[in-house]
């Protein structure tokens, strides 16, 4: 599904932020980055839906080259859905309102087609009572819990999780656990960046630990987590745990 090879990012102030990382990710896989702040965790995840143009390598989704002339970015980046730890919901717009827009927008869907779907997914995220109030009335989970919703409704075929739980009150972490949980159990193609360990453990198919821009460790959470062999993996979580 994701296969990243040698892909390398050096920002304009050339701060070298991958380096050389290869990756694969299979359908219906879910595989969580963990690592330090500033290891290069979410600059990996923003070249996968091209939010950040790499430096070098080669990035192919679903059989797709993305630097490829003949690829259609914009197609594929419909493919990817990415929520992130700020929820970045439209304010003005309804939570109905918000997981309609973008099918709408980008895949020139009518309100009519689009509207059942939009309901079904706010069900599916335990959001049934609240599709007609506006975001702000919202706790922080029920918002991240729209925002999966939003990027669901675009069909996609990976989704990208930043840190989603990170801005949350403790109490709410969990309800946006769950929804990914079921989606994970959906069967759907998942790379998730978090510092939720047990979550981790619990859904992962396979872990990645990055430091310093470097993929140092891709292992099962059972070797991660039980027995870190890689001794800056072991500092880490030493750290963590
Ligand atoms: P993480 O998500 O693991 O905390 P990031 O991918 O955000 O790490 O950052 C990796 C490195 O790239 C850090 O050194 C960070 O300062 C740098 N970086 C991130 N975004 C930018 C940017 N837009 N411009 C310059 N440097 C950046
Ligand atoms: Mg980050």
């Amino acid at each position: 599904m994701i296969v990243a090879d040698k892909v390398n990012k050096i920002y304009p102030n050339l701060c070298h932020a991958l380096k050389d990382v290869s990756a694969t990710v299979k359908r219906g896989e879910v595989v969580v980055i963990i690592g330090p702040s500033g290891s290069g965790k979410s600059t990996f995840l923003r070249t996968l839906n091209q939010l950040e143009v790499i430096t070098s390598g080669q990035i192919q989704i679903d059989g797709m080259n993305m630097y490829a002339k003949s690829t259609n970015i914009n197609e594929l980046r419909a493919n990817v859905g990415m929520v992130f730890q700020s929820f970045n919901l439209f304010p003005h717009k309804t939570v109905k309102g918000n997981v309609m827009l973008a099918p709408q927008k980008v895949r020139g869907r009518t309100k009519a087609e689009i509207e059942p779907e939009a309901e079904k997914l706010l069900k599916r995220v335990g959001l049934a009572d609240k599709m007609n109030v506006y975001p702000s009335q919202l706790s922080g989970g029920q918002q991240q819990r729209v925002a999966i919703a939003r990027a669901l409704a675009m069909r996609p075929d990976v989704m990208l999780f930043d840190e989603p739980t990170s801005a949350l009150d403790p109490e709410m972490v969990g309800e946006v656990l769950d929804v990914m949980k079921d989606l994970a159990a959906e069967g759907m193609t998942m790379v998730v960046v978090t510092h939720e360990m047990g979550f981790a453990r619990e859904v992962a198919d396979r872990v990645l630990f990055m430091e310093e821009g470097e993929l140092l460790v891709s292992d099962s959470p059972e070797n991660i987590f039980d027995s870190p062999k890689h001794p800056r993996l072991a500092q880490f979580l030493s750290k963590i745990l």
